[in-house]
């Protein structure tokens, strides 16, 4: 039987795992936490009882993954719950873009630009899975969905600040740029789009669910799934060098390029070990968790039925803020995403104490303290919020490193979104998953298609495994 290793039981690790288990393999999780789930955790971080995502908090990319909607999670547990909206993006005016999952419903609420939403999204999410099929694989492959690509690819590469000109109106440019900047880039940058494209259409084919219970439930659900098929987990086994488990006949690392670099040592071919070291990392997040007693007091009332508010006022404001972080400043008004899970999954409030989760885009390394930052931009379109408040959590880039290696310097989706590596990661490589050490992968969001919770990279990088195992 092949033996084959996982270092890191995040989504990604977990994926790997399940994928080598379902073609024979006997499998071992090796995890250096406490728990599994890597960025897919839920805590009781502030009062006892509420339950706060540690890091991921809304998956339409977990919905729209060919390879997780194939395994059948419901029969492990898992959940999902929509929120009444999806996303909303509130301005200083007091109105509010929407995103709704009905694409009718949006384009209603974005009045002049409605048309213009509709001919963009309309295409883009009625052939969504196969958008998905192909871009959720490494970019040099050959192509089965040419039409689906051509609708994305052209406007996919332009600046997110130059696509949102189609739109007239604040809310509708405001919404695309909150949804854009998740790629963590500056948004006046060629392919800043993408992400954008990607997210919202999502939303409008899938929506942007939770998962009851919290995050973990996604990866309780898969490590379930493993061990039903004869997979073990070890939590708490830091795996510092490739000696030990230099016996496996595969090896998956859920690293972080220039940690497996550090694992594998003089085994890297040079040019392999070159491109890990050099490889970029993105700028940093900085995350707070809130209990707030009656919830968030949002001027706009989409924003108190929504799962996600985006704040950072309009796309100009949006696109300084986002610039600033790459450039390694502060802004004084960062952008800041706010989680209000509850809404849809109500089991992980105490009463009317709620657990709100948000965070900051910060500069690389950021070692200021955020928290205020964020309170005052959350106050800014919900005046009172501040004495809501009952109790905080907080994590630093650095915390968030030391939370999670994956991290590097707070950047909580594993490598720079820029021109290349969005494209091409984490190396310019015919099979990105390869390290070129006979048996060992990378299978993190380090690979493609890049961070979120969809498993894709550990899934690709089993398969690319089982290629070379025939
Ligand atoms: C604050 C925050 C918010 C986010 N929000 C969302 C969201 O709303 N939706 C979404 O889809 N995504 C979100 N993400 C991103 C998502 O969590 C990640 O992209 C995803 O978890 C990546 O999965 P992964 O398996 O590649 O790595 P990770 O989830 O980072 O898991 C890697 C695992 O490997 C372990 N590990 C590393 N090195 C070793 C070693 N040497 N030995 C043993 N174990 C090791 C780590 O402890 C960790 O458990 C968010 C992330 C953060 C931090």
């Amino acid at each position: 039987m092949t033996e084959a290793v996982v270092v890191g039981a995040g989504p990604n690790g977990l994926a790997a795992a399940i994928t080598l288990a379902q073609h024979g393999c006997g499998v071992t999780v090796l995890e250096s936490a406490a728990t599994i789930g890597g960025g897919t955790r839920t805590s009781e971080l502030t009062v006892p009882g509420l339950l706060h995502d540690d890091c991921s908090a809304v998956h339409p990319t977990a919905l729209a993954s060919p390879f997780l909607r194939s395994l059948d999670l419901q029969r492990h547990g898992l959940e999902w719950c929509w929120p009444e909206v999806d996303l909303a993006h509130p301005l200083d005016s007091g109105s509010a873009g929407v995103l709704l999952r009905s694409l009718d419903d949006t384009a209603a609420g974005l009045g002049v630009d409605g048309p213009g939403w509709r001919r963009l999204f309309g295409p883009l999410s009625a052939s969504y899975d196969d958008l998905v099929s192909e871009l959720f694989q490494p970019v040099l492959h050959l192509p089965r969905h040419l039409v689906a690509l051509a609708r994305f690819g052209p406007n996919a590469v332009q600046p997110a600040t130059l696509l949102a000109q189609r739109w007239l109106t604040g809310e509708a440019r405001a919404l695309f740029a909150g949804v854009a900047a998740h790629a963590f880039h500056p948004l006046r940058r060629p392919m800043t789009s993408a992400i954008g494209l990607m997210l919202t259409a999502a939303g409008h084919a899938y929506g942007w669910p939770v998962a009851r219970g919290g995050s973990q439930s996604i990866t309780n659900a898969m490590a379930a799934l493993l061990v039903e098929l004869g997979g073990t987990i070890k939590t708490g086994v830091r795996v510092e060098s490739y000696q030990e488990v230099a016996h496996a006949d595969v090896v998956m690392l859920d690293t972080a390029p220039g940690a497996a670099a550090d694992l594998l040592g003089d085994r890297l071919p040079k040019r392999v070990a070159k491109a890990y070291r050099r490889y970029r990392h993105g700028p940093g997040a900085f995350k707070l968790d809130l209990a707030v007693e009656g919830g968030v007091p949002w001027r706009s009332e989409a924003c108190r039925k929504a799962g996600t508010v985006h704040l950072g006022g309009g796309i100009d404001e949006i696109a300084a803020a986002e610039h600033d972080i790459y450039a390694g400043r502060m802004p004084k008004r960062p952008f800041v995403l706010v989680g209000q899970q509850y809404l849809a999954d109500p089991s992980r409030s105490v009463g009317d104490v709620h657990p709100v989760w948000a965070y900051a885009h910060v500069p690389a390394g950021y070692t200021g303290d955020a928290t205020e930052l964020i309170i005052d931009q959350i106050e800014r379109f919900a005046p009172g919020v501040r004495d809501r408040i009952v109790e905080k959590f907080v994590r630093s880039t650095t915390e968030l490193e030391k939370y999670n290696a994956n991290y590097v310097g707070g950047d909580i989706a594993t490598g720079a979104n820029d021109l290349i590596q969005v494209a091409m990661r984490p190396r310019i490589a015919l099979d990105p998953y390869r390290t070129g050490v006979p048996g060992v992968y990378l299978c993190s969001a380090a690979t493609p298609p890049g961070a979120g919770v969809h498993g894709m990279c550990g899934h690709n990088a089993a398969r690319s495994a089982m290629r070379a195992l025939r």
